[in-house]
């Protein structure tokens, strides 16, 4: 049978529509049964033994915007942190409509039918809220793989800043591998700064890609290509076969100009059909090939070290981020000064300044 996005018409590159999410409170419900909070112990021990039930909580504290629950999810984090890194991550990015769900549901029934062990799939979506479109890591994208038993796939954190929902999940990262996850997806739409977060966490950075539009190498931010350790080409199936060979050769061509990787990896361009599970094995057999290459060179374990640095700043920049817009004092003047710059009354750098001056005196007599 053929797919219908082979037909002529298609033109490969497709930005699917939203779907409206009904609300996620029930009206009739007057009020909601409040969840026991575990001791810090309690979720660490079942994280530990691969409870799937108290790791699935534990994300939810990580999520969580209420402080309580936030201390606890640090504590916790603090104590799976010995039990993490010991997994393999891999990034995978692509608009709406590359195929990402498709692909990751044969990859990782593939990944787990070749190497064992378990696999987590988690998401940066920092749109998710406000798009009302894109629901990575919803179960219902990943149909095999979410009901394979030693698969646990979540959703991303719901929209905050990006800089918010990226920690987030490079926190639920080191949960998942404390529970015995040795491989980790991370998903991303591929149409902006979400590339830069993931690529910070992950060891192999995959962009899948289609062919057919004739420009693919237009659309593509060049800071985006030059992350990726390969370049996958899907959908290619069927007529598309010929265009999709032609697109790998463009994205050879220009991976050339690009300068040598710190990896000492020359990135690569495969093709292949997520859809009919063609070119699937090639493409793991590659990144394996990747890992044991940049274990073998020292690049892995100094990659990892590089991005725990840039988490720590990250962390220190989000907290200063939000220290300051909430703290109340700044909140009830914010307007006032916006006002000023904007009626020209004063410059944007003595409002800034002014602000900055209230904050650090506040700051001081707490
Ligand atoms: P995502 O938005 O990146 O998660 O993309 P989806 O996995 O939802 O796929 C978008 C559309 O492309 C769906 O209609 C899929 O059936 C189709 N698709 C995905 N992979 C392939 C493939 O390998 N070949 C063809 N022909 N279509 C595919």
């Amino acid at each position: 049978m053929e797919h219908p996005e082979n037909s002529n018409e298609y033109k490969g590159l497709t930005v699917n529509d939203g779907v409206e999410h009904p609300a996620s409170v029930n009206p009739y419900m007057t009020h909601r049964k409040k969840r026991r909070i575990m001791s810090v112990d309690e979720y660490v021990d079942g994280i530990l033994k691969g409870n799937v039930t108290i790791l699935s909580q534990a994300v939810t504290l990580i999520e969580s915007t209420n402080p309580d629950h936030q201390i606890i999810a640090q504590e916790v984090i603090e104590k799976c942190l010995p039990h993490s890194g010991n997994s393999v991550r891999i990034g995978i990015s692509g608009v709406p409509g590359a195929g990402k769900s498709t692909s990751i549901d044969v990859f990782g029934l593939h990944v787990l039918q070749e190497k064992g062990g378990k696999l987590a799939v988690l998401a940066i979506d920092p749109s998710s809220e406000r798009s009302k479109g894109s629901i990575l890591g919803d179960k219902t994208r990943m149909e095999k793989l979410s009901q394979h038993p030693d698969a646990f796939i979540r959703p991303s954190p719901s929209a905050g800043s990006l800089g918010g929902v990226a920690r987030k999940t490079r926190e639920t990262i080191v949960l998942c591998e404390a529970a015995g996850y040795d491989k980790i997806f991370v998903e991303t739409v591929g149409v902006g700064q979400s590339e830069t977060a993931v690529h910070s966490m992950v060891d192999f950075f995959l962009l899948i890609q289609l062919a057919g539009t004739g420009d693919e190498l237009q659309g593509i931010k060049r800071g985006i290509m030059e992350m990726a350790d390969a370049i996958i080409i899907n959908k290619a199936d069927g007529s598309n076969i010929e265009k999709a060979k032609l697109a790998a050769t463009q994205f050879k061509n220009a991976l050339h100009l690009f300068p040598a990787p710190e990896s000492g990896w020359l990135p690569r361009v495969m093709t292949y059909s997520g859809f009919y599970n063609i070119g699937v094995k090639p493409i793991w057999d590659m990144i394996f090939e990747y890992i044991d290459f940049v274990k073998h060179n020292g690049y892995f374990y100094h990659n990892r070290n590089e991005q725990a640095r840039y988490w720590m700043y990250e962390t220190i920049n989000e907290h200063l981020h939000d220290s300051f817009y909430h703290n109340p004092i700044i909140e009830s003047m914010m307007k006032q000064n916006e006002d000023n710059v904007l009626q020209g009354k004063v410059t944007s750098f003595a409002a800034a300044r002014n602000l900055l001056d209230i904050y650090w005196k506040e700051m001081k007599n707490k």
